[in-house]
């Protein structure tokens, strides 16, 4: 069983390798920086949003802009703060001109989002907007307005966790009704960080998500900014 300290050093050693990676070319073309997510890297509590924006681009932060004062502002409602979990994204590179990921993007990022839940080990992954509950439920058709505030137990590639959709906090900036709704959902957390952890797969079920070779082939040349790196997680 890995330790925390032993998983959070292997989760630096995968933010370095995804710093070069190029399975988009598009959007790693356009990006100023990977957004590959901050926290605590041993978090209970996980979030999964869509893509960086602008300003995540521009921060290598998740959820700097608008939205994510208002997740900031949640949290507190619920008695928690940014550095107590972990936030990451469907896609690690922002969709030029804000546009929706594509399906051949999610695809090739996905590996990138099962290899941090491997790692972090959450309890509860709150997926933010239909993006990220489509992808981590692996039902493309069912939508966030069916879904929101229904927690489920779901294995999501190598790990079991308690899913539970919410609307993504940018939706709600614009819809009052949707606010109050992601308010009242938001409660609900504490209560389910408080279940019993979700029985886990044994280890030979497990699938076990390894980044593609191309990528880890570029590892060894990707510069390591330290520094920068330990403001993450
Ligand atoms: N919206 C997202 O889904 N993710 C971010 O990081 C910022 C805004």
């Amino acid at each position: 069983m890995a330790t925390a300290e032993t998983r959070r050093e292997e989760l630096k050693a995968v933010w370095q390798q995804a710093q070069t990676c190029t399975k988009c070319p598009q959007l790693a073309a356009a990006r100023t920086t990977v957004v590959f997510g901050a926290g605590n890297a041993d978090a209970d509590l996980m979030f999964v949003g869509e893509a960086p924006g602008a300003n995540e681009d521009r921060q290598g932060l998740p959820f700097v802009g608008q939205a994510g004062r208002l997740l900031d502002t949640l949290l507190e409602q619920i008695g928690l703060a940014r550095p107590e979990v972990f936030i990451a994204n469907t896609l690690q590179c922002r969709p030029p001109a804000n546009r929706d990921p594509l399906p051949g993007e999610i695809d090739a990022c996905q590996d990138w989002l099962f290899r941090k839940l491997e790692l972090i080990q959450p309890l509860v992954v709150c997926t933010l907007g239909n993006f990220a509950t489509k992808l981590l439920r692996g039902d493309p058709v069912t939508g966030i307005t069916r879904l929101h505030g229904r927690e489920e137990v779901r294995r999501i590639g190598p790990r079991t966790v308690r899913l539970y959709p919410l609307y993504h906090p940018a939706a709600a900036l614009y819809t009052p009704s949707m606010l109050e709704t992601l308010r009242s959902d938001f409660r609900r957390i504490p209560d389910l960080l408080a279940l019993p952890a979700p029985e886990q797969p044994q280890p030979e079920q497990a699938e076990l998500v390894v980044p593609e070779p191309a990528v880890v082939a570029e590892v060894a040349e990707a510069p390591e900014p330290e520094s920068a790196q330990l403001g993450l997680f």
